[in-house]
């Protein structure tokens, strides 16, 4: 048997141990309670690090035997262990999460090693192993404050998904990391919000659902703006599963996502995509971690 204990970090941070690959007791999450607002972007980065340390000791304690190797999944472009940049969670950006973390588990006795992913690359892998599908394409799409994108199976490269072009318009500049014309830009939650500063997002949702033209005007972008990423990467990498999950994935109506996609992909091999929404829990990401 293996045991891994997986750790996701989003909006929130959960926790779990895994044992062949399937949850093994409860998830750990930070904050405790679900409703309190307390955005991770405002802890240190050595704090974080001590969280982490902390939720990954309680679950490897106990008489549950050993930990054979431990994953953690980071919004963000992640190599080598090392978080080079990540806009939702700035003061990771070149945290050497791997090092530190392993040091922090060494203090607590703990000497597993330690593993760092992106969080999407950790949903789509998950994904891939609770379908059976390990042999075949998986993207995802994490809709959230950010616009995440991972895949399955793992290649080199950056992938941030996110941040693809997906508009020539100067005035399209609310993308976290400052780019302009991004998807993020328009798509992401923090976005939305400094576009609409008079509306929250699920107003913004609401409204247009409602009728109200300047909202409907906005959620048809929205999904045109997905669309195009999403076409895109069938253009790079071929068609395939895509699987839309994150925090605001209820924003998303697939059939509105199709109807633009096809108007975007019209070559006939490349039109064989399969679009998906996954609920935005944390176990496909936990299972895909570990
Ligand atoms: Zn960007």
């Amino acid at each position: 048997m293996t045991t891994a204990i997986g750790v996701v970090i989003t909006d929130h941070i959960a926790a779990a141990r895994l044992e062949d690959l399937r949850l093994a007791g409860k998830v750990l999450r930070y904050p405790g309670d679900p409703d309190r607002v307390e955005p991770l972007e405002a802890i240190p980065d050595s704090e974080l690090v001590d969280l982490l340390a902390g939720q990954i000791e309680s679950l490897a304690s106990g008489k549950a035997g050993p930990v054979d190797a431990i994953g953690v999944a980071v919004p963000g472009f992640v190599r080598s262990g090392v978080v080079e940049e990540s806009p939702n969670l700035p003061q990771m950006k070149g945290t050497r999460l791997a090092d530190q973390l392993t040091s922090a588990l060494k203090e607590r006795g703990i000497a597993a090693p330690v593993h760092i992913a992106n969080d999407a690359d950790a949903i789509a892998a998950g994904v891939a192993a609770t379908r059976g599908r390990l042999d075949k394409l998986t993207r995802v799409w994490t809709i959230g404050n950010g616009i995440g994108y991972g895949r399955w199976p793992h290649a080199e490269g950056v992938w941030e998904g996110g941040h693809i072009t997906v508009t020539l318009d100067p005035k399209e500049r609310y993308c976290g990391c400052g780019g302009i014309g991004h998807l993020e830009g328009i798509v992401g939650y923090r976005a939305m919000r400094m576009r609409f500063l008079d509306l929250e997002p699920e107003e913004v949702f609401a409204n247009a659902k409602n009728g109200d033209m300047r909202c409907r005007k906005f959620v048809d972008l929205w999904h045109r703006a997905l669309a195009a990423a999403t076409a895109s990467f069938i253009h790079l990498a071929g068609p395939g599963r895509f699987c839309f999950t994150g925090k605001n994935v209820g924003f998303l109506e697939l059939s509105l996502l199709r109807t633009h996609l096809e108007t975007m992909v019209r070559m006939s091999p490349l039109q064989s995509f399969w679009l998906e929404i996954l609920p935005p829990d944390d176990e496909t990401a936990l299972i895909g971690r570990a």
